[in-house]
């Protein structure tokens, strides 16, 4: 859905960025457009930047942005690049951040992109289900299941965090397991005002422990944790907001945690609420008074398909990390480096961290 239209450049662009002088260009990141007054401090911007196809990147200029927090504010504001924002106010997509090819392709693109009618499913009927079992399912590709749960207070003033409901849903949002969690330690508070639990719901409810189990043996689908890895064989892929809250024992290569996915973040150590992160991108509010797991967990399969399916360039060794890439950058010499045009560093520098299009 995102990046369909990347590609498109505007012709004047092209022309535009032919008219900077020669000197200034040529220590130009070809990515973020930061100006160098030396070659030799280009060469050292790139070499811890990461710059790659996996950026957001700005329809019009085509600038590369570390997040889509920070192509927000170059495209709407508080500090908006005029000319850039002018474009996007006439075609361009609040919610993915696309510029499309005309006012009309925005309407169109609208009604599929924002999900304005939010959660259509009345909460009160969603019920449970606790007969999680493993089943192979559908076989074809990898399976991808998010998780979501809600905490209640322990501790002397209820502060501690306890997980009492949890929800599994498919990649339809279908509901896998829904279900009361009893915590390993008195509750203390029972915040019934956001979480709707009461004490007779967990009073018989399954213990902690064992709810763990079965939802870390529903994600290896029948794989030894230790033989999991992240291409080819059948444990599913784990969506969540903040998964380490939930002390999972499953590998981090599974896991595509909406809470500190680089692009999604607000600034590379601060993440971004569900609520926020739902608001801005998907275009509905969540967690407005009495709240379900089962909301949640249809917010970050949403955020992930969307991330998932965003179109960029396909390249060999994707990540900074491969083996084939290790030392893309160390490997080159200085001197040879700084022959380099700045479009020929972008293109044998590789991203970071692990774009989910590489997912699809
Ligand atoms: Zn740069
Ligand atoms: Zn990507
Ligand atoms: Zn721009
Ligand atoms: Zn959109």
């Amino acid at each position: 859905m995102i990046g369909i239209f990347n590609n498109y450049l505007l012709y004047e662009d092209r022309m535009d960025s032919r008219n900077v002088s020669s000197e200034t260009s040529r220590n130009k990141c070809a990515a973020c457009f930061r100006q160098f007054n030396k070659m030799e401090h280009l060469v050292e911007h790139m070499r811890i930047s990461y710059h790659s196809v996996h950026e957001p990147v700005c329809g019009n200029c085509k600038k590369h942005c570390r997040s889509y927090e920070s192509l927000r504010e170059h495209l709407i504001g508080p500090l908006p690049k005029q000319e850039c924002k002018n474009v996007f106010n006439v075609r361009g997509c609040k919610f993915c951040l696309t510029l499309l090819d005309s006012p009309n392709a925005r309407r169109v693109h609208l009604e599929r992109c924002q999900h304005s009618g939010g959660l259509l499913t009345n909460f009160a009927n969603l019920g449970l289900r606790d007969n999680l079992t493993l089943d192979n399912g559908y076989a074809r590709g990898r399976q991808v299941v998010a998780l979501a749960c809600k905490m209640v207070g322990g501790g002397n003033d209820g502060s501690l965090d306890l997980c009492a409901r949890v929800c599994l849903i498919d990649e339809n949002e279908n509901i896998i397991f829904h279900t009361f969690v009893k915590p390993p330690i008195p509750v203390t508070n029972y915040r019934y005002e956001t979480t709707g639990v009461r004490p007779e719901y967990l009073r018989d409810a399954t213990p902690l422990r064992q709810v763990q189990k079965k939802i870390q043996d529903f994600l290896c689908n029948g794989e030894p944790m230790w033989k999991i890895r992240p291409r080819g064989g059948k444990a599913r892929i784990l969506v969540g907001h903040d998964l380490d809250r939930l002390h999972l024992e499953y590998p981090a290569v599974m896991m595509r945690d909406t809470a500190n996915y680089p692009p999604l973040m607000k600034t590379s150590k601060l993440s971004n609420s569900l609520k926020y992160l739902t608001q801005a991108y998907l275009g509905y509010d969540i967690q407005t008074g009495m709240q379900d797991p089962y909301e949640d967990c249809v917010a970050t399969m949403r955020l992930y398909i969307r991330m998932k399916s965003q179109n960029h360039a396909v390249e060999d060794s994707p990540l900074a990390s491969d083996p084939q890439n290790r030392n893309n950058f160390a490997s080159w010499r200085q001197s040879e480096l700084e022959r380099m045009s700045p479009e020929e560093m972008l293109a044998i520098s590789r991203s970071d961290y692990y774009c989910w299009c590489l997912d699809s």
